[in-house]
């Protein structure tokens, strides 16, 4: 803007400074012409008058040769009977115009000019009175030569012009931009250095007023956008048309092992991917990292036909996995250990049926067909209990004292535990649980069976039922095998059977019942156990009273 402004002033100081000059040549040159014409005019009438009065005019004719004044005296024919420059010319000037002029209205003037030698020449005639002419002329430099005359000093005064003009346009643009260039744009009203400009910085600061506003509402969004998206458990990371990191997320820069701010290149395999979407691929992906799985899903970002940038999500996927394989596995138990039984029973029978069984084994083979059975049926019992307290239907809740139950179920191990040459001990107090009775019922009667049958000879087996800080606490302690530490969450497992060996009775749902019904009446089952000398199971069901405000909580 500078440079315009100097180039404008420069080129208006010079074309002011030429205009100027000639201008002023010009008119000087006009008044000079001027003057002289009078003069000659005058000079020409005052001889004129002398030789009407026949008159001696030779000492005029002298004094006006020292000033360059040629005299000629012209017949009334136009014959030149007297020159005072050429005294032998006897030329006929008639046809000069101030001849002709001077001869119909008594005086006449002409400028001739002569370009060979730049020169003009002032002519004036008068008529006299015997009808000859007198006629002065002088001859002077044209505009033209009075220009190549003054050339040496235009020539030096020129360029010094030229570099005062330079300067002086510098100078003033400077003066002129300065104060403009020193607006602060961010607030423009606050210094206006010309009048002139007030429209247009108004404009600009409520242009700026927009700008700010929208930034603000930009900023909030993007505040807002990052606040949800670092709360996601997904990863989220968007490439843009020239593959580079747009916005990636906590998780996604986890996920795709990326430095905050990163770039694609950080990650080659990413980046290969990155790639298919931007040429409008859509690519499917699972990954495994730190023993989680990710399922990731490239997609091309569409305008119209063109790919202006990808978006990829990454979803944890692990516990749906799991669950989906905890479904196949459980299928796959429900089906084969319904199968086992089912070959004891079909076989035992077709045995018995084919008469191929001595009389005396027949007990025996019956005995098998009823034990299975009777397998099968509390295996039947169990999917169907556990099923029920996995969708929490059909639950009939009341209030009941646990002691009771434990009390009737501990009773009815009894037996079990004698003939198993095992201690079975039973200590408890009123403890009023909200909950249903089937429910308290499988908690005790799963962990006691376990208890005993996970037992050594002679080992013993010692439950407790007590009340603390308004919760029912059951211990059931063993003295048996134990559980080896890497088992001891997935023993809770549907079918999960840590000693298959042991066993073979059990269904593998016991734990699983437990721990569901547990759970449901807002409590918890803790295992501790050591492996050879014995397990801890403790449950903790909330009494009543405080039970009934859980379980409104709950709702
Ligand atoms: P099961 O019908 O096989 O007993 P559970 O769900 O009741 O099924 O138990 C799961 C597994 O946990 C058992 O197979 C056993 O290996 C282990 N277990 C349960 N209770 C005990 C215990 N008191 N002592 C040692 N092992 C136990």
């Amino acid at each position: 803007m500078t440079r315009r402004i100097f180039h404008s002033i420069l080129g208006a100081c010079l074309l002011v400074m030429f205009a100027t000059i000639i201008t002023t040549v010009f008119t000087l040159y006009q008044g000079f012409v001027s003057e002289e014409v009078n003069r000659l005019e005058k000079e020409t009438q005052i001889i004129a008058a002398s030789l009407n009065r026949s008159e001696d005019i030779s000492g005029d004719i002298e004094i006006l040769a020292s000033t360059d004044i040629r005299v000629c005296l012209i017949s009334a024919q136009g014959i030149v009977t007297y020159d005072s420059l050429h005294p032998e010319n006897e030329e006929d000037h008639s046809d000069r115009q101030e001849i002709i002029d001077a001869r119909t209205s008594g005086t006449g003037f002409a400028i001739r000019h002569s370009k060979t030698i730049a020169q003009e020449t002032y002519n004036s005639a008068i008529r006299l009175n015997d009808g000859s002419f007198l006629r002065l002329s002088q001859s002077h430099s044209s505009l033209l030569k009075l220009f190549g005359q003054s050339a040496l000093p235009l020539v030096l005064l020129i360029p010094l012009l030229i570099v005062f003009t330079w300067i002086f346009a510098r100078l003033l643009a400077a003066h002129i931009v300065g104060p403009i260039n020193a607006i602060d744009l961010t607030r423009p009203l606050e210094h206006i250095p010309y009048e002139q400009l007030r429209p247009l910085l108004e404009r600009l600061e409520q242009n700026n007023q927009q700008i700010r506003q929208q930034m603000k509402q930009l900023e909030m969004k993007t505040s807002e956008f990052e606040a949800l998206s670092a709360s996601m458990d997904e990863g989220l990371l968007m490439i843009s048309e020239t593959g580079k990191v747009a916005f990636a997320n906590k998780m996604a820069n986890f996920v795709f092992n990326l430095k905050p701010k990163g770039t694609l290149q950080e990650n080659p395999g990413l980046e290969a991917l990155a790639n298919l979407a931007l040429s409008g691929k859509e690519v499917h992906k699972i990954l495994h990292k730190n023993g989680r799985i990710y399922s990731l899903e490239f997609a091309p970002v569409i305008n119209g036909e063109k790919t202006i940038g990808a978006i990829v999500l990454a979803l944890d996927i692990t516990e749906k996995q799991e669950a989906q394989k905890r479904r196949q596995e459980f299928t796959a138990n429900v089906t084969h250990e319904l199968k086992t039984p089912l070959q004891t029973i079909s076989s035992s029978a077709e045995l018995l049926s084919a008469g191929l069984v001595k009389p005396e084994d027949i007990p025996r083979f019956t005995g098998y067909i009823s034990q299975e059975a009777s397998r099968m049926i509390s295996m039947v019992n169990d999917i169907i209990h556990l099923s029920r307290l996995e969708n929490e239907t059909d639950t009939v809740r009341q209030i009941v004292d646990w002691n009771a139950i434990c009390e009737k179920v501990v009773s009815k191990m009894e037996h079990a535990a004698e003939v198993s040459h095992i201690t079975l001990l039973y200590k408890g107090k009123k403890a009023l649980v909200n909950g249903s009775p089937a429910d308290l019922e499988a908690i005790i009667k799963n962990l006691v069976e376990n208890a005993i049958h996970y037992n050594k000879e002679e080992g013993s087996v010692s439950v407790s039922l007590f009340t603390d800080q308004g919760m029912a606490i059951l211990k059931v302690r063993d003295t048996g095998i134990g559980i080896p530490v890497h088992l001891q969450e997935r023993i809770f497992e549907r079918f999960y059977t840590a000693d298959p060996s042991r066993s073979q009775t059990g269904t593998g749902l016991g734990l699983a019942i437990v721990n569901h019904a547990a759970s449901n009446l807002g409590g918890s089952v803790a295992l501790k156990s050591k492996e050879g000398e014995g397990s801890v199971f403790t449950v903790r069901l909330p009494l009543a009273d405080s039970s009934s405000t859980a379980l409104d909580r709950a709702a």
